[in-house]
């Protein structure tokens, strides 16, 4: 009988540790709509530098909770909303050009899932600064100047009703604009009145700011700019005039 007790407990463990990976995964949704992934699709990209390597302009704890929960619930609930339809075989850009067919669930999780890969590819420890060349350029000439486009976008991420973001994008011309749109939208959607390509995005939801500014939204776009990755926007800006 000693013998077998190995034999009985190897297989408790795994199945405790399997219902507790369960648990976790249902810990991250925002909605309460805790189903576990059946097809994983849309996978989460580890954050391209460490949690806490955009203090002190973003801290530490808002990033591991932005990003390990707040953005894999998006995910999550994403692959859930498209498993087993066409959508799951579809590009997000794709899905956004006809957003207006399908779900709330694909608009606000799909969003969420694109957003929010924006949004950390274009911010970096080494950011802040201005922009060189081109967009630079296409800054000054469509803005007044850098300065002016920076006032121009704050105002648009303040009023921004409630959660969503603000946006400086390139339109079907090829001309920059900054816009917002509220809760997950996007401005590739053709739900939304403003469309382009964005190339630069700042997230206003209170989840992104309110642990280490509280209310004070106008502070925390301020600290953006130090952490914008000027590289990463430029690239966007090439390749959304090459498309
Ligand atoms: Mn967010």
């Amino acid at each position: 009988m000693k013998n077998l007790l190995p034999l009985l407990i190897f297989p408790l463990v795994f199945a405790l540790a399997f219902v507790s990976c369960q648990e976790g995964a249902g810990d991250a949704s925002e909605d309460n709509n805790a189903r576990s992934v059946s097809q994983v699709i849309h996978e989460l990209a580890d954050l391209p530098y460490a949690h806490d390597a955009l203090e002190p302009h973003i801290d530490e704890k808002t990033m591991m909770i932005h990003h390990g929960r707040h953005h894999q619930a998006y995910v999550n609930n994403l692959n859930n909303a498209i498993a087993g339809t066409p959508l799951a075989d579809m590009d997000l850009i794709d899905i956004f050009a006809e957003m207006s067919q399908h779900s709330m669930a694909v608009r606000n999780n799909g969003g969420g899932h694109y957003n929010h890969d924006l949004f950390w590819n274009i911010m970096s420890p080494d950011g802040g600064g201005e922009p060189e060349g081109d967009l630079a350029e296409a800054i000054s000439s469509t803005f007044g100047s850098f300065e002016d486009f920076q006032a121009e976008f704050k105002r648009m991420g303040m009023t921004q009703f409630g959660s969503g973001w603000a946006w400086l994008i390139v339109d079907a011309d090829g001309n920059l604009k900054v816009t917002q749109t509220p809760n997950q939208d996007n401005p590739l959607m053709d739900v939304v009145e403003e469309r382009g390509t964005p190339i630069l995005g700042v997230d206003v939801w209170e989840h992104g700011y309110y642990l280490h500014y509280q209310n004070r939204r106008g502070d925390y776009i301020d600290a953006f700019w130090n952490v914008v990755d000027w590289n990463a926007v430029s690239e966007l800006y090439a390749a959304a005039l090459s498309s």
